[in-house]
C-alpha cells in the first residue's frame, strides 16, 4: 500500500503510477499531506484507473485538523474538497486523522458529516488513525463504538503490548480492517552509517514482522524513490527469517537514544511548557530520515509551542524517557534544524 505523505508534483505522480504497475491498489493520503499537494498527485496518478484503486482520505484540512465541534458542514465541505482535487466522486476510506483525543473521535458532527456522506455515495467506510501517546485510549473507544470499518495505527517491531491486544479486539469483535503504519520505526536504517550493509534487509524484515501478525490487513509506507518499489514490494508473502530477527534487533541497538516511540508520551507530564515533544520529535523524523525537509519544517512551523525554550531551561524532562532520549539536547538540536532563518 502506498503511503503518499511524500509523494507531491510529477515525480509523485510517476512514482505512484510505478507502484500500481508493481501491483499496489490501496493508496493513503490526507489534505494536509505537502499542502494539498499529495492528493493532486494521487489524483492524476489514478486518472483512468480509479475503480482498480481503493483510495483513503482524511477528515482534515489542508492546514491541519478539524477540532470537536466543527460544523457537519464543514466536515463535508473537507471532504468533497479532497473529491475536487482527487478528481474523482467518492473515496472509498476516510479516517480521523491522526486522533488524539476521544472527544474529536466521537465528535457527533464527524459521525453525521459522515453518514450524510455515506448517503451521497461520497465515501464508503469510516477509519481512525492514530500515532499519539493517546492511541490506546482512542482504539479501544474506537472499537467499543462499533462505529469505525477500519483502524489505522502506529505498528512495528518492538512495540509494547497493547497494540496487539487492541488490533486483535477490533478484528475479534468487530471484523474492523487493521492497517499498520510506521512500519520502519524511524526508517532510520539509511542515516545509520553501521547499518548500509542491511538497509534494503531492514525495511524488508521489519515489513515481513508487521504482516506476520494475520491481524494486521496490510501496511501502509512510505514510497519517496523509484527504488522504494522493488525494495518494499519483495517482502510481501515472505515469512520473517531468524536471519531478519538478527536484523531488527540489530536496528533496535543502533537507534536506542534517538527514536521517539509514537505510544509513549512518558516524557509529557515533566515539562513545564507543556511542549508537544513526540510531536517536535516526529517532525525531526521527517526531516533527517524521511528526507521531507520542506513539509518537516511546515509541520514544525505550525506547532503552538516549539523548542526554542528548551536551550535556557533547567530540564525536569531529563532521565524521564524510557527510550534513553536526552530531550533537551534533542529538541535544542530539533529547533535548529527545523527553524527557518
Ligand atoms: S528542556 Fe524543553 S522539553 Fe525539557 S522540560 Fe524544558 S522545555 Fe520541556
Ligand atoms: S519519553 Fe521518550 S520515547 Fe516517550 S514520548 Fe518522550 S521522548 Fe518519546
Amino acid at each position: 500500500m502506498l503511503g503518499a505523505g511524500g509523494i507531491r508534483g510529477e515525480a509523485g505522480e510517476k512514482l505512484a503510477r510505478l507502484a500500481f504497475e508493481r501491483g499496489v491498489n490501496y493508496v493513503d493520503t490526507s489534505p494536509d499531506y505537502s499542502a494539498t499537494g499529495s492528493e493532486q498527485a494521487v489524483g492524476r496518478a489514478i486518472r483512468g484507473m480509479r475503480d482498480q484503486i481503493f483510495l483513503a482520505t482524511k477528515f482534515c484540512t489542508p492546514i491541519g485538523h478539524l477540532p470537536p465541534g466543527t460544523p457537519v458542514a464543514n466536515y463535508k465541505r473537507a471532504i468533497e474538497e479532497s473529491l475536487q482535487r482527487l478528481g474523482t466522486d467518492y473515496v472509498d476510506l476516510v479516517h480521523i486523522h491522526s486522533c488524539d483525543e476521544v472527544e474529536r473521535l466521537m465528535d457527533p458532527n464527524v459521525h453525521e458529516a459522515f453518514d450524510r456522506l455515506k448517503e451521497e455515495g461520497k465515501v464508503r467506510f469510516l477509519g481512525v488513525s492514530s500515532h499519539t501517546p493517546k492511541l490506546v485510549e482512542v482504539a479501544n473507544q474506537a472499537v467499543d463504538s462499533g462505529r469505525f470499518d477500519v483502524m489505522m495505527l502506529a505498528y512495528h517491531h518492538g512495540l509494547w503490548a497493547p497494540v496487539p491486544e487492541i488490533i486483535s479486539r477490533a478484528r475479534r469483535e468487530q471484523d474492523m480492517g487493521v492497517v499498520a503504519m510506521k512500519t520502519l520505526k524511524g526508517a532510520k536504517h539509511r542515516g545509520l552509517v553501521d547499518f548500509q550493509d542491511v538497509a534494503d534487509a531492514y525495511s524488508q524484515a521489519a515489513l515481513k514482522w508487521t504482516l506476520g501478525n494475520s491481524d494486521v490487513s496490510c501496511a501502509v509506507i512510505s514510497f519517496r524513490e523509484p527504488q522504494h518499489v522493488d525494495e518494499y514490494l519483495y517482502a510481501s508473502g515472505q515469512t520473517l527469517t531468524a536471519e531478519d530477527r538478527r536484523t531488527l534487533d540489530r536496528y533496535d541497538q543502533a537507534i536506542a537514544g534517538t527514536y521517539c516511540a509514537p505510544h509513549c508520551g512518558e516524557c509529557l507530564n515533566h515539562c513545564p511548557m507543556d511542549l508537544p515533544i513526540p510531536d517536535i520529535l516526529r517532525h525531526r523524523m521527517y526531516f533527517e530520515d524521511y528526507g521531507q525537509e520542506k513539509e518537516a519544517m511546515r509541520l514544525y512551523a505550525r506547532l503552538e509551542r516549539n523548542a526554542s525554550v528548551c536551550a535556557s531551561c533547567s530540564a525536569p524532562c531529563q532521565d524521564t524517557c524510557p527510550g534513553g532520549i536526552s530531550i533537551q539536547q534533542r529538541l535544542d538540536e530539533t529547533h535548529a534544524m527545523l527553524s527557518v532563518g
